[in-house]
């Protein structure tokens, strides 16, 4: 068994960046530039917010932080998101989900120029993934995809199984996994007898929020199996799959933490680095 480390990687990719836009300085560029939104005080959220923060300033991207009330007035909240879309200077805009009750996440998300939103939430970039298009990826299935590359793992001619169907991870992973030549299965909570499904995928991607769903006799063996999961249990950080029962009998598998996380953070990096090009280009 050897474990997929995201970890490693994101600290290779954030060397790569942080290098190219050191080049973009010294040209007389400006900096790639990203606006995060924090509407409450959400705790999970706040450490979400300062760890993009911290990750965009590890590697040159000027950070926006903008914290408003929890009962701010969506047309507040519209009125900053246009300015943000209005600014020449900003490349990126993410408006931290969960947002509180009163305020309509969908119509939210749809407010952000497409060619800003480095999530890749809105309509406009999911239907580019479902087309096949250009646009930005959704960050843990893109970097999901990247860190299977990485170790020269590719979904053709594989079954894939994806146990998860939520907009930003399940749903995504099977689109990227179905473009890479997989042969995908979606499961969910309605999934009659999971383990039958689990049990057939080369490449299994577990992206529930439930611990320890996945174990041992649910993978085939000589699987590859990509833990999304972060659970906060008495335990600290725990995944999806019981990792100690699957390590046995798969070929790789990604550790929680270090495996998933770091390569989600990653992303959002890349894609605010490819929106600036984008900017700048113009
Ligand atoms: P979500 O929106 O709650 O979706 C969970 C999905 O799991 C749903 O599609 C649900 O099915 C399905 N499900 C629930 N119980 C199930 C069961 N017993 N068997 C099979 N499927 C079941 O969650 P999410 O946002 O996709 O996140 C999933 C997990 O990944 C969470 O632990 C989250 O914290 C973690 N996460 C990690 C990262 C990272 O960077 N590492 C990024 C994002 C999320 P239905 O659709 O039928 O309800």
């Amino acid at each position: 068994m050897m474990k997929l480390d995201g970890k490693a990687l994101a600290a290779k990719l954030k060397d790569g960046f942080a290098e190219e836009i050191k080049g973009f300085a010294e040209k007389g560029l400006r900096p790639p530039c990203l606006a995060v939104v924090l509407v409450g005080e959400d705790p999970a959220s706040q450490i979400y917010v300062r760890s993009k923060h911290n990750d965009c300033l590890s590697v040159g991207i000027k950070s926006l932080m903008y914290t408003m009330a929890a009962d701010t007035a969506e047309d507040e909240l519209f009125g900053l998101i246009d300015s943000l879309n209005a600014d020449d200077s900003v490349d990126g805009i993410l408006v931290q989900l969960p947002l509180p009750a009163g305020l309509d996440e969908r119509a939210v998300t749809e407010r952000i120029r497409p060619d800003k939103d480095v999530d890749a939430f809105s309509a406009v970039n999911v239907g580019c993934i479902t087309l096949g298009r250009e646009g930005f990826k959704p960050c843990t299935p893109a970097g999901i995809m990247r860190l299977l590359a990485e170790y020269g793992i590719k979904a053709e001619g594989k079954e894939c199984v994806v146990v998860g169907r939520s907009n930003i991870v399940g749903k995504p992973m099977s689109l990227l996994l179905l473009q890479d030549g997989g042969t995908v299965t979606t499961c969910h909570s309605k999934t009659s007898d999971l383990a039958s499904h689990t049990r057939r995928a080369d490449i299994l991607v577990v992206a529930v929020g439930k611990e320890k769903l996945i174990n041992g006799d649910m993978v085939k063996d000589g699987a590859v199996v990509v833990d999304v999961g972060m659970n906060r249990g008495e335990n600290g950080l725990c995944g999806d799959v019981d990792f100690e029962s699957c390590a046995g009998k798969v070929s790789y598998i990604t550790p929680v933490p270090g495996g998933v996380g770091p390569m989600t953070r990653a992303m959002l990096l890349e894609n605010t680095l490819t929106a600036y090009k984008n900017h700048v280009k113009k």
